[in-house]
């Protein structure tokens, strides 16, 4: 399939392939809109099955990374990168700062940051070649690791779909929780703190025995978590779990997590509401690291950063409302609103690059 072809090219800006022999370094940006500002938007280190699949990622994920940064009013547009292979194999130093080159060629139009498979060290790599990088560590004049402030904003997302449709507190609530990484273990610690009743997966059992130990939380088999009797379901690892496959057999009230891409269609969230399961669309109430890191520099203020993070309560509660007004799927609002946001913009970003 050509790429213009591929479904999931959506009005792409650019897409930008690169490899380098020496490190081993294979890797695609992928920047869907600049309308807001610099497209920025993670790196994902994954081992894709082929560059079909990574390419359709990239498309996919930056095209989140829109609406993402034009719902929560950033001054940022939409991309992302993926790099291709396995990084508990290939990863090195070198092959980040290969990444950082290619960054760097792009002037700015992308900024890049952590993501699955990459950690605030390697945004550290990145920076030794091109200054687009946000998420360094504290140390080097960054906010460090992004995801903190991720799982709690998408703690306030869960706890507001939760006050929306079982009109209570998560005392007692059972959550089903799919994905025990930098995001997923500390939501866990969020609802546990909160008097939920978790229940959690992960295909790293290294992690499922952390949290298990941690919290006392129960865990099943990775083939079971999606489809737990509970309240919540909260997918925390990677997108597309809601699907023609995975629909049918869920038995929640309310999905609300941190993966991006959780429809694998837009379709999938008006069959959501036509079986009466709220969603909180992932982009909304994923957005707190991304937030954090928008105000990285030398001004960092973390108390006006958590504010804003906690705005995500009220930006959910708004859009589950407009979606009601409108007797749409939550996905098709907040997709409305964001792209009211973006759309037909002649914004001058110049002087809002992040870095100079
Ligand atoms: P991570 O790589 O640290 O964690 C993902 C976890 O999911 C891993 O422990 C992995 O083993 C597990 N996993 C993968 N496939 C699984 C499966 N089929 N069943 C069970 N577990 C599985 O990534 P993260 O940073 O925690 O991000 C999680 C999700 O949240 C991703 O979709 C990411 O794009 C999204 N997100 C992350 C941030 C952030 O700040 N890190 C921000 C916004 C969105």
């Amino acid at each position: 399939m050509g790429l213009i072809d591929n479904t999931s090219f959506n009005n792409h800006e650019l897409v930008s392939f690169t490899s380098d022999a020496e490190t081993g370094l294979k890797a695609i940006i992928a920047i869907h809109n600049t309308n807001r500002g610099p497209a920025l938007g993670g790196c994902r280190f994954w081992n894709y099955s082929s560059e079909e699949e990574a390419v359709t990622d990239a498309l996919r994920l930056s095209r989140g990374m829109t609406y993402k940064s034009a719902l929560a009013n950033l001054p940022l547009g939409g991309g992302k990168a993926v790099i291709i292979g396995d990084p508990t194999k290939i990863k090195t130093p070198a092959l980040m700062q290969a990444f950082g080159r290619f960054v760097e060629k792009l002037n700015g139009l992308y900024i890049t940051a952590e993501d699955v498979g990459t950690s605030p060290a390697d945004m550290d790599s990145i920076h030794k070649e091109t200054n687009h990088v946000v998420g360094l560590e504290n140390p080097n004049g960054g906010s460090g690791d992004p995801s903190i402030i991720t799982a709690y904003g998408v703690y306030l997302g869960i706890k507001a779909a939760c006050e929306k449709k079982l009109k209570k507190d998560l005392r007692g609530v059972k959550v089903a929780l799919q994905g025990l990484g930098h995001v997923g273990s500390y939501v866990v610690g969020h609802l546990v703190n909160d008097g939920a009743v978790v229940t959690v997966a992960d295909i790293n059992t290294t992690n499922v025995t952390k949290i298990v130990e941690k919290y006392q939380v129960t865990a099943v088999a990775p083939t079971e978590i999606l489809y737990q009797e509970c309240d919540i379901l909260s997918p925390c690892a990677l997108g597309g779990v809601v699907n023609d496959t995975t629909i049918d057999k869920l038995k929640c009230k309310i999905i609300a997590g941190a993966a991006n891409n959780q429809l694998a269609e837009a379709r999938h969230g008006d069959e959501l509401m036509e079986r009466g399961i709220l969603y909180a669309p992932d982009y909304l109430i994923n957005a707190g690291g991304i937030i954090n890191v928008t105000f990285e520099g030398p001004n960092y203020d973390k108390t006006k950063v958590m504010k804003l993070v906690e705005g995500i309560y009220d930006t959910l509660m708004e859009v589950l409302a407009y979606a009601e007004q409108n007797n749409i799927s939550s996905n098709r609002a907040s997709d409305a609103i964001a792209e009211s946001r973006f759309l037909n913009l002649d914004y001058n970003w110049g002087t809002n690059r992040l870095r100079a």
